[in-house]
């Protein structure tokens, strides 16, 4: 007799931008886990844009759930500032909710997001998809126990290149420099053997935009943790190379976390490098977690950013335009 495979849980997409088509659709399609059954596209995309023959796309995600009740679990993949709505009225519905990062706009959202998730008993994941590269478990489980003098995050990356046009991101609640750099905490989060506070920011905004386009941190340990200082600069004006590097260095060497997360090196030796897999590992989890009946929500990186836009120093700068 033959054991019957489980029939993939279904689950539509909510904000059909870029990470949607880049990274969720090839990530459903290959983990076979779930089955994509509904895009949200305000603007209306067309299959040609969209590139899903067979599959419904709908105006807004009330509109999705009245249609199709059956719904297992939505992916919300929309900019942060409307992610909290959203969310509520999914988890409402009954449904399963991965959310991209960041998980809200502000840190009330996301606590207001794990009430209604426990209320609603159905599970929420805030995906910090950075932390899904096998180079930072290694470069995690290598730092255990040690005692981290001092870390440099370096995040500098060509806005223009990245996110044409994203007016959003520089908007009210669109986190700026940020968006990226929410990643880098998210790594940092996950690795450091000990917490990290935040002591000194400066943050750089355009005279035409809300929020920043650079920012440097100064963090530390607390009194009596195994972690020294950490220095975060980000940068969103960076041409030519682009760098998303996390240097560390411990009492017994030197661990050097390079390409977003994917690359390990160790004292200058290659210890791991891996082909960018974060969504499918992302999806894989949020089956399990939906398994298991829980969810996994950390609020950490959201944490920080917020602490630094609440202690840092904020400054005008030249004007951004695309
Ligand atoms: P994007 O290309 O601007 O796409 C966002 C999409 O959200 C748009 O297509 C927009 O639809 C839709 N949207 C806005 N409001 C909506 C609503 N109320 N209901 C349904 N859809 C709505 O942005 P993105 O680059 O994909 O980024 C989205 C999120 O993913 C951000 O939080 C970002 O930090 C995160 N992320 C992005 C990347 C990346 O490389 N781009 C990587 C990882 C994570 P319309 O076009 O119809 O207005």
């Amino acid at each position: 007799m033959t054991r019957s495979t489980p029939a993939p849980l279904t689950v539509g997409i909510v904000g059909f931008g870029k990470i949607a088509r880049d990274q969720h659709v090839p990530a459903i399609a290959a983990t076979g886990l779930f089955r994509l059954a509904a895009v949200v596209s305000p603007h209306g995309a067309t299959p040609e844009e969209t590139g899903l023959r067979d599959v419904p796309v709908f105006r807004s995600q009330a509109e999705m759930l009245a249609a199709l009740p059956g719904l297992d679990a939505v992916a919300i993949c929309t900019p942060p500032a409307v992610r909290h709505a959203l969310t509520v009225e999914a988890l409402r519905a009954g449904k399963h909710v991965l959310i991209e990062k960041p998980p809200a706009a502000t840190l009330t959202e996301l606590r207001l997001l794990l009430d209604a998730a426990e209320g609603a008993k159905r599970t929420l994941f805030a995906a910090w998809h950075s932390r899904f590269n096998a180079a930072v478990e290694e470069t995690r489980r290598r730092l255990a126990g040690a005692t981290v003098r001092h870390a440099a995050i370096t995040w500098k990356e060509d806005v223009r290149r990245w996110h044409p046009g994203q007016d959003w991101i520089f908007a009210a609640g669109g986190f700026g420099v940020f968006d990226p750099g929410i990643n880098a905490l998210s790594i940092l989060t996950a690795i450091l053997p000990g917490p990290v506070v935040v002591r000194d920011a400066e943050l750089r905004v355009p005279a035409n935009r809300d929020t920043p386009i650079a920012a440097t941190l100064r963090m530390e340990g607390v009194a009596g943790s195994a972690v020294g200082t950490v220095t975060a600069a980000f940068d969103f004006l960076q041409e030519g190379e682009q760098t998303w590097t996390i240097a560390i260095e411990t009492e017994s060497g030197r661990f050097d976390l390079t390409h977003g997360g994917t690359r390990l090196s160790e004292d200058g030796v290659p210890v791991m490098a891996e082909p960018d897999s974060e969504y499918q590992r992302i999806y894989r989890r949020f089956h399990q977690l939906i398994a298991d009946a829980t969810g996994d929500v950390d609020a950490r990186p959201l944490q920080l950013v917020a602490d630094a836009c609440l202690i840092g120093r904020w400054r005008t700068t030249d004007a951004f335009h695309w």
